[in-house]
């Protein structure tokens, strides 16, 4: 297996896209064998500002441009995305060491956020009427103006689709973006923006900026309007922080541990299959995969039976084809983390089903889908996020035990129900707390919905990305209301005294119709 089949002068290529002109470099491991891809430049603070002063300059004319040409531009860059698709999903797998299927989610989701946005944003952000608190007095509408510069700072599990997620409603609402991109996922955030650039988007509107996380991650939310945070909970927190001493907004998309129930109306293979999947994509590497299982006892034996079969005939591998099934970890670091899980688990007494084992025949950061039963609350997968492929197997006795133990995690980003009844299911979804919930699917149904709000409850986060909702953070409302000199406003005591009258009528008047 080679490093990579991405060529040198393509990488060199695209690291000249990165708004440095930093001399310092830091290596890049190819996950697949643990060979240096490449050298990455490490920017610095000074590169975020000058990038910055650059990205405003240069939305002045892109919100001057207006709804349709953004529109048009981001439906080119939509079908440029779908034409480089096999060159970006060679980038994404090279830099992150996931299967060809996992990549192409990427490339899939990403397409579609950057269509979504392109039809929707004029509508979900045109000037509006709003009724006025006294009809006849005064007249209101409400227009939104972009909030200038974006900050968006992202992880290296998903560089293409959680990146686009964020940068394009702030593109298509009109801003300018600097972006801090992981070590890990740069080339393939370089790939998908060259895209952009290629359909239309100024160079200089949307900038990449990498380096220290500490460093780049605080000059990019003191340079921005606004900022956009995938990542821990710890440092999300920071994000947080300095954003708040700024006053300004941030989202914030953080960590889970996410549950999956299994109700016992289920069909227990049909499920375990879908729940495998939902485990295992992207080795766990992904926030919204499934680390917890509660199966309610009457279908338990079978339902583990089904689930550890499934998880033994996974082929894993590198392979930048769809030959694989699961791929490998992404760094050592990674490779670290899931092994002191495990490894902690199995000291304190968890019984391993599946797995357990790192897999150096394959390459150095592989690490096999790992089950576990019997984890108690003083292990660190109980409830700390292991953020790799590692899933603990939990008998309930009930619908009730199961949502209470669902709903005892710190975390609230996303949760899954199986069963056979939809009603039954949609009940129990109605009591996660959890911003997403999927019924009979683990992440997908939730996460492909790219016209509903994606985020986390408790410590996931603050905010919300895709929907609407996704586009109206990347703006300020602003209210004007006038006089429409119809019927003027009280002023002093005396017009206060002839006016009180009609003005409780009025008011009587707006409950008797139900007037919002
Ligand atoms: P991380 O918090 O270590 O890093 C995220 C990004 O922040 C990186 O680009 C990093 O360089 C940068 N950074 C580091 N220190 C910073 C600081 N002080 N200020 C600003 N930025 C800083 O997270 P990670 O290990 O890259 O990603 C894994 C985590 O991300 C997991 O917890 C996972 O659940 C979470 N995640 C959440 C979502 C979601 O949508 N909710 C999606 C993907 C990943």
């Amino acid at each position: 297996m080679p490093a990579s089949t991405l060529d040198r002068g393509r990488i060199a290529e695209l690291v000249t896209d990165l708004s440095t002109t930093a001399t310092d470099t830091v290596p890049v491991l190819a996950p697949f064998t643990g060979e240096v891809l490449h050298e990455l430049p490490v920017g610095t603070a000074h590169d975020v500002a000058d990038a910055a002063a650059r990205a405003r300059a240069a939305q002045r004319a892109w919100r001057a441009a207006g709804f349709a040409h953004r529109r048009a531009v981001l439906l080119r860059a939509h079908d440029i995305l779908l034409a480089e698709r096999e060159r970006l999903m060679d980038t994404l797998q090279t830099e992150t060491g996931k299967t060809r299927g996992q990549a192409f989610e990427e490339v899939f989701s990403g397409a579609s956020v950057t269509r979504y946005c392109a039809v929707t944003a004029r509508s979900v952000l045109a000037t509006r009427r709003r009724h006025s608190g006294l009809p006849l007095v005064t007249r209101t509408r409400v227009s939104y103006k972009p909030k200038g510069l974006v900050g968006v700072i992202t992880p290296w599990n998903y560089p293409l689709s959680l990146s686009l997620m964020d940068v394009v409603p702030a593109l298509a609402a009109g801003n300018a973006v600097v972006q801090k991109a992981d070590n890990q996922g740069a080339l393939t955030i370089l790939a998908s923006r060259r895209a952009f650039i290629e359909a239309g988007v100024p160079a200089a509107l949307w900038a990449v900026v990498t380096g220290d996380g500490a460093e780049i991650g605080n000059a990019v939310v003191d340079a921005a309007d606004y900022v956009c945070f995938t990542g821990s909970t710890s440092t999300g927190t920071k994000v947080a922080e300095r954003a708040a001493a700024r006053l300004i907004g941030a989202s914030l998309e953080l960590g889970g541990k996410n549950p999956l129930l299994v109700l016992d109306d289920v069909e227990p293979g049909a499920a375990a299959a879908d729940a495998v999947y939902a485990c295992f994509a992207s080795l766990g590497q992904l926030c919204v995969s499934i680390e917890r299982i509660y199966v309610q006892r009457a279908v338990a034996d079978s339902f583990t039976r089904f689930f550890v079969e499934r998880v033994r005939q996974l082929t894993q591998g590198p392979a930048l084809d769809y030959t694989t099934d699961v791929g490998s970890l992404t760094s050592a670091a990674q490779l670290e983390r899931v092994t002191a899980h495990v490894d902690d688990a199995l000291a304190k007494g968890a019984m391993l089903l599946a797995g357990g084992r790192a897999r150096p025949d394959l390459g150095p950061f592989f690490y096999e889908p790992t089950v576990l039963a019997d984890v108690t609350d003083d292990m660190l997968c109980a409830s700390e996020e292991t953020f790799g492929p590692v899933v603990a197997i939990h008998v309930v006795q009930s619908e009730d035990e199961a949502v209470a133990a669902a709903n005892s995690s710190q975390y609230g980003l996303n949760a899954s129900v199986f069963s056979g009844s939809l009603p039954r299911a949609r009940r129990v979804a109605d009591r996660l707390d959890a911003g997403s919930v999927n019924i009979n699917e683990g992440y997908r149904a939730s996460f492909g919905s790219i016209d509903a709000p994606m985020g986390g409850m408790k410590r996931s986060g603050l905010g919300r990305r895709n929907g609407p909702e996704g586009l109206l953070r990347f703006v300020e409302s602003r209210t004007v209301a006038e006089a429409t000199g119809r019927v003027p406003l009280p002023r002093t005591g005396a017009e206060f005294a002839t006016m009180t009258g009609v003005l409780v009528a009025i008011l009587m008047a707006l409950r008797a119709i139900r007037r919002r």
